[in-house]
């Protein structure tokens, strides 16, 4: 059996969850054994659903006082006792900041080892004596490095977005049991607290249109035309390093190996270049747009369609196509 570890933020299932079941379920068919899913600290028929439809067929629920709300020790310590009890194959979460924190305390914890952010992940056969291969992100997901894992309980994540989340053909209705562990008191003290929303509605990392600007667009100002069309389309604004080196943009804006990795339906890419640090935090992008002067640059190589022109002339021009045509 594969026990997947899902994500979620006070009853609300995360996108890297939803991934790490979509991944699952192939490597659960590679290992020839059902997916079951974890869920830690949430007791939630909706979550429980929602599973199934990504093809769960047992969900075993863990609530205690100490999984109130997110704590990466209390997260590891449950996980750690369920795998204990279940005996699961392997084990597989999100690569999310979170999915990635919780596999290492629950690799501490049983002092097993543990391979994050893979893209591929073939389980072990006879042939090669056990030993699991897998395709690993590294470096933001600049570099793909091949690795090996002789572990009898592997402990895996799934790079975030080496993936898209897809419900399985089937639904199903998984079966459900709540296992009751004992967890020490002191297991909370790195719990969440309190939240400060710095950003309301929709964020880079969720936008299904991103329009991002990189050094082509000159300046700070010359923003307001990629703002107007990003709102039109329900999106947001991206851009690349150079401008938030050059201050006309805050990094929060960033796409990137050291900034958000998007994944929308659409992006808008002009001005951009596509470096590599770039493209890691671009690449899982649906379509790509490239609006750029130069018909080399790597980012319209790799675009589904380009515009080889100005950005100061095209960005207006959609904007216009765009309003004549709802009007
Ligand atoms: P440039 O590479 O200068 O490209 C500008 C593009 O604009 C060119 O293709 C040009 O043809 C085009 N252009 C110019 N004028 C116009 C016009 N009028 N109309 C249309 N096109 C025009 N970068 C990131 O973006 N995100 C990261 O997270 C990131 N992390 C990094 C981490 C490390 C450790 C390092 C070393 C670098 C990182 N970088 C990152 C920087 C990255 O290497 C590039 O330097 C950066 O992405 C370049 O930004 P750019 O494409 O806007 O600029």
């Amino acid at each position: 059996m594969l026990l997947v570890v899902l994500e979620h933020d006070r009853g609300a299932m995360s996108e890297a969850a939803r991934e790490a079941l979509t991944f699952g379920r192939g490597l659960a068919a590679q290992m020839g054994g059902p997916l079951h899913a974890a869920l830690i600290g949430a007791d939630d028929d909706g979550l429980v659903a929602e599973s199934g439809a990504y093809g769960a067929e047992a969900v075993y629920t863990v609530a205690h006082e100490v999984l109130a709300d997110f704590g990466p020790e209390a997260w590891g310590q449950a996980v750690a006792e369920l795998v204990g009890r279940l005996s699961p194959a392997a084990v597989l979460a999100g690569g999310s900041e979170r999915g990635n924190e919780v596999m290492a305390q629950v690799a501490a914890r049983l002092d097993v080892p543990f391979v994050a952010n893979c893209t591929e992940v073939q389980p072990g056969g006879d042939a090669d004596g056990g030993a699991w291969t897998m395709t690993r992100q590294q470096w933001g997901g600049s570099l793909l490095e091949d690795a090996k894992l002789a572990s009898e309980r592997p402990l895996l994540t799934c790079g975030l977005h080496a993936v898209s989340a897809v419900p399985a053909e089937s639904v199903l209705t998984p079966s459900t049991e709540t296992v009751e562990l004992e967890l020490d008191p002191s297991l909370a003290r790195t719990m969440v607290k309190d939240r400060m929303v710095l950003e309301a509605g929709v964020t880079l990392s969720t936008a299904p249109v991103v329009v991002s600007g990189g050094r082509g667009v000159g300046s700070a100002e010359a923003f307001a035309p990629l703002e107007e069309l990003a709102e039109l389309l329900g999106g947001r604004v991206g851009c690349s390093r150079a401008v938030t080196n050059n201050g006309w943009r805050p990094h929060s804006d960033q796409v990137g190996q050291t900034g958000t990795r998007i994944a929308p339906e659409i992006y808008v890419a002009t001005g951009i270049s596509g470096a590599i640090q770039h493209w890691v935090g671009a690449k899982a992008s649906k379509h790509i747009l490239a609006i750029n002067t130069d018909p080399q640059a790597n980012m319209v190589v790799k675009a589904n369609w380009a515009v080889i022109a100005d950005l100061h002339e095209v960005i207006p021009a959609i904007t216009e196509e765009i309003k004549r045509r709802r009007a």
